[in-house]
């Protein structure tokens, strides 16, 4: 693999007696979108959360990202270093416009004038395809695809090298779980590494070039999206025993 553009080394993270994650270590490509999954509570948000700093990093390994060490660093700092990320719960500002909520984003990512955050705003528009006519609505208002996109856009307003994305497919229909394959991989070919956390196997297996399968806090496979899903014991973790 070229250079990793995010890699951890055995990280672990400690919940009182629960070892939600447990020396895990994997490798991002830069330019890759790479897929984790793994039943529930297997510790794939926990995974998200340490990498970026929110609320803490790692209670033991290394989190690098473009070659300089993060675990330890504080959330905001990662965040400015180009990581970006989303919730599985959608944080929204029901009474604001789409184009303010994305401007509230822009604020955050310190340093943009007025100017330069509007400018931000079209372009992460443009990228996940949000609706001109539908950008001075309430984001109350919005559909539930549309409010995916917003979050997505937020996220993306401080244009960051990776996009990290916890199950952004939830709540949505088959027609619109195409409609987010296709923004992705739009994303995707602007340039921006994405790690996606889907329990839509359908979406993960289509846009991902690799996956990483948690089981009980631990690494139990990584690699080619199809040869992981054949592996017996991925098999097992997901039907049970
Ligand atoms: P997943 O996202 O794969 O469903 P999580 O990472 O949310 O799993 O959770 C992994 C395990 O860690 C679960 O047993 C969960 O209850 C526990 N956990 C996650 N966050 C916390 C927390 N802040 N405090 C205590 N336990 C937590
Ligand atoms: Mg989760």
């Amino acid at each position: 693999m070229s250079e990793p553009i995010l890699k951890t080394s055995r990280v672990s993270k400690s919940f009182g007696g629960l070892k939600a994650i447990r020396d895990v270590s994997f490798e991002v490509a830069p330019g890759e979108i790479f897929g984790i999954a793994g039943p529930n509570g297997s510790g794939k948000s926990t995974l998200f959360n340490i990498i970026t700093g929110i609320p803490f990093g790692p209670n033991a390994g290394e989190v690098w990202f473009k070659g300089k060490r993060i675990d330890g660093q504080p959330a905001f700092k990662i965040a400015r270093m180009g990581l970006s990320r989303t919730f599985q719960k959608d944080a929204e500002f029901p009474d604001l416009s789409a184009r303010e909520t994305l401007a509230v984003s822009a604020v955050f990512c310190g340093g943009l004038d007025r100017r330069q955050a509007a400018e931000r705003s079209e372009e992460a528009f443009a990228l996940v395809a949000f609706a001109p006519h539908r950008r001075d609505m309430a984001s109350a208002g919005l559909s539930v695809f549309e409010k995916k996109q917003l979050m997505i856009a937020s996220a993306l307003v401080s244009k960051p090298d990776i996009l990290m994305l916890d199950e952004p497919a939830s709540g949505l229909t088959k027609p619109e779980i195409q409609a987010l394959d296709t923004l992705l991989r739009n994303v995707n070919a602007a340039g921006v590494t994405i790690l996606l956390i889907e329990h839509v196997l359908t979406l993960l297996m289509s846009v991902s070039q690799r996956l990483l399968i948690l089981n009980q806090g631990q690494q139990l496979a990584e690699g080619e999206p199809r040869a992981v899903m054949r592996q017996p014991d991925v098999i097992e973790a997901y039907l049970g025993k």
